[in-house]
């Protein structure tokens, strides 16, 4: 069968490797931004995650004139209101470290019963025309009182999952992509990627050129 190219709209390479690994036996050719050169950065400043993925795939989509897979994830905090959501990355500030980020959350968790939280994932798959497919998930868990655990990155240490009694990152990486909210987003459209390949197949078919001798 024909590969299809895919560009991972993100210069990460651990996320790269991950989703290669994901996606080995389909026939597909996974590249990331890394790949292409300079591209103008993409701003994530959409209200929710799903119009951050969206923004990511259909700019790197667009812009490099291949299908392109982005996701934007981030924690949903009950008793904050829903904080920091799209402001996780940044929730003490624009360059803070997961530190800062985590050290931020404890202090405004104190004294706080409710302590309910989910990770959520959207991944968006977009074609250079502009339409694109979105998958989402979640993971439910709670904030802890302290940082528990050294694996991970983010939130991990705070995060705490109750049907494996453990914090993210007291969990092996194989362990978290089983339940995390970007390991059940890929698994979805993983289930899923004989028609999506289909799908890519047939928009990128629309928009070919036609060739003056073709009838
Ligand atoms: P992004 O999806 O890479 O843009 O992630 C946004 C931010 O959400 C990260 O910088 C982390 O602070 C947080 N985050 C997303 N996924 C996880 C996770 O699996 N563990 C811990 N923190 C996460």
């Amino acid at each position: 069968m024909e590969k299809i190219f895919l560009v991972l709209a993100t210069r990460n390479h651990g996320k790269t490797v991950e989703i290669r690994e994901f996606f080995k036996d389909f026939p597909v050719e996974i590249k990331n931004l890394d790949d292409f050169g300079p591209i103008p950065e993409i701003e994530e400043d959409g209200a929710t995650f799903d119009d951050n993925a969206y923004k990511k795939a259909s700019f790197a989509a667009r812009v490099l004139g291949i299908p392109a897979l982005a996701d934007d994830s981030g924690l949903v905090v009950q008793a904050l209101g829903g904080a920091p959501g799209v402001y996780s990355a940044r929730f003490s500030g624009k360059s803070a470290t997961d530190e800062e980020n985590t050290a931020k959350l404890l202090k405004e968790m104190e004294g706080k019963k409710n302590r309910a939280a989910a990770f959520e994932c959207v991944i968006s798959v977009a074609v250079p025309s502009g339409p694109a497919l979105t998958y989402e998930a979640r993971c439910e868990g709670e904030i802890t009182t302290a940082a528990r655990g050294e694996n991970g990155f983010g939130y991990d240490p705070v995060f705490y999952y109750p049907p494996l009694n453990k914090t993210f990152a007291e969990m092996s990486l194989e362990e978290k992509s089983e339940i995390s909210h970007r390991g059940r987003a890929l698994s979805e459209l993983k289930n899923e990627f004989d028609k999506v390949i289909t799908w890519i197949k047939q928009r990128l078919a629309e928009v070919k050129p036609k060739s003056p001798h073709s009838k």
